[in-house]
């Protein structure tokens, strides 16, 4: 099957100030779209041709991995921020003060983990195989798909995530995003 870009589920100005409309105009429509031709292209005439992206991530390796899986994760990432965040639903609060301690033990390992991962990568909160939740640093394209764990929440800590309107300073990308996230589609998501 071809794919293609999933549609923004917010006005590209949305998320302003915390992601301006130029990181959105760069990173959503030209980053994760490059992500989505080469996957196009390499997959032609390939098994992969007849799966969708989230088989493709948990069977494929090398260039066709890494363009599935940074397809898969940028969707994932895009459609879990919102210009209008919810409050996080007792369900997934519980949850977190289980295996965390606390909501802020949580933030603070999960931004821990998103700001010391070297180069480029991804934050995740997924629940892992025996329904732990746990977070980890993945480089590149990681996904924890591949563990077998199920993603709750990314966070893309590629400078091109942030450089346009943090510059250097990942730490405050970092917090401003985790004010715009969708609690409740996170929640949705145990
Ligand atoms: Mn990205």
């Amino acid at each position: 099957m071809k794919h293609s870009l999933p549609a923004l589920p917010y006005s590209p100005d949305a998320l302003a100030p915390v992601m301006s409309r130029e990181t959105i105009d760069y990173h959503y429509g030209k980053h994760f779209q490059t992500y989505i031709d080469n996957l196009n292209k390499m997959i032609e005439n390939s098994p992969y041709e007849e799966m969708e992206i989230e088989e493709i991530v948990r069977t494929a390796g090398g260039a066709i991995y890494n363009n599935a899986a940074q397809a898969w994760n940028h969707d994932f990432f895009f459609s879990t921020l919102s210009p209008t965040p919810s409050a996080m639903p007792a369900a997934l609060e519980e949850r977190l003060v289980k295996d965390f301690g606390s909501v802020a033990g949580f933030r603070a390992e999960l931004t821990k983990a998103a700001a010391t991962l070297f180069g480029s990568g991804w934050a995740w909160l997924s629940e892992d195989k025996e329904g732990k939740l746990v977070i980890s640093q993945e480089p590149n394209a990681g996904n924890p798909m591949t563990k077998g764990h199920k993603p709750l929440l990314t966070i893309d800590v590629w400078e091109h995530a942030y450089y346009i309107d943090y510059r250097n300073l990942r730490a405050s990308y970092i917090e401003a995003l985790l004010g715009i996230v969708d609690w409740e589609k996170v929640a949705a998501r145990l």
